[in-house]
C-alpha cells in the first residue's frame, strides 16, 4: 500500500491539525508544504512573498509539492495549492485528495484566535471574514473539483480523522 494523502483547504481549515493526527493514526509521515518551503529557503512564507512575489512563491510551492510527495505520507498543502492546474493534476494522479470544507465565518474565527499564525500577508487590507469570503468564492470550485472526498471541517479533528481513516481503509480493501 503506497498511499499519499493530500489535505487541501483554506487557511484555518485544519489541514495541519488533522494532517498530524491522521499521520499518527495511519503510521504515515506528516509533511507540510509551507513548512518545507520555509525550511529549504530559510525564509518565512511572508518574506518570500514580500521579497520575491506571489509568482515565485507559487513556483516554489509546486516544486515543494512534488518533492514531499512520497509514499505513506500525509501532505498538508498551502491554501492556494489548488490554483495551479498542474498541482491539481499531480495530486489526483499521485494520491487521494481530501478537502476540509467549511465557511468563511468559521475560518475567520479560527484565524482571529491565532493571528500570529496567519503567515500570508494580506494584499487587500480587508477584514479577515471578507478576505476568506473572497478566497472561498475564487477557490471553492477548485477545491471540490480536485478532491476525492469532501469532509465537513467543523467536525472535531478526531472525528475528521476517524472519517478519513475509514475512507482510506475502504479504498485499500476495495
Ligand atoms: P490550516 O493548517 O488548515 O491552516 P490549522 O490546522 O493550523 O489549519 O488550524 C487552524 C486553527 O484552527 C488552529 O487554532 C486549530 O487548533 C483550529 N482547528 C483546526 N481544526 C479544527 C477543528 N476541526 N475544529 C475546531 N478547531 C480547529
Ligand atoms: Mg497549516
Amino acid at each position: 500500500m503506497n498511499q499519499i494523502l493530500f489535505i487541501v483547504g483554506a487557511r484555518g481549515a485544519g489541514k495541519t491539525t488533522v494532517g498530524k493526527l491522521l499521520a499518527n493514526e495511519l503510521s504515515y509521515t506528516f509533511i507540510d508544504t509551507d513548512h518545507h518551503i520555509q525550511q529549504t529557503s530559510n525564509m518565512t512564507i511572508a518574506d518570500i512573498v514580500n521579497q520575491q512575489g506571489w509568482l515565485q512563491f507559487r513556483q516554489l510551492e509546486s516544486q515543494a509539492l512534488q518533492k514531499v510527495s512520497q509514499k505513506n505520507r500525509v501532505v498538508s498543502t498551502g491554501g492556494g495549492i489548488i490554483l495551479s492546474a498542474e498541482n491539481r493534476q499531480y495530486m489526483q494522479q499521485n494520491g487521494t485528495v481530501i478537502y476540509l470544507q467549511t465557511s468563511a465565518d468559521i475560518l475567520a474565527e479560527r484565524l482571529m484566535q491565532q493571528p500570529e499564525n496567519t503567515q500570508r500577508p494580506s494584499l487587500t487590507g480587508k477584514s479577515i471574514v471578507e478576505e476568506m469570503e473572497e478566497v472561498l468564492a475564487a477557490r471553492e470550485k477548485l477545491y471540490c473539483e480536485c478532491a476525492n472526498h469532501i469532509i465537513n471541517a467543523q467536525l472535531s479533528p478526531e472525528k475528521i480523522t476517524t472519517c478519513v481513516k475509514e475512507i482510506i481503509l475502504s479504498r485499500i480493501i476495495s
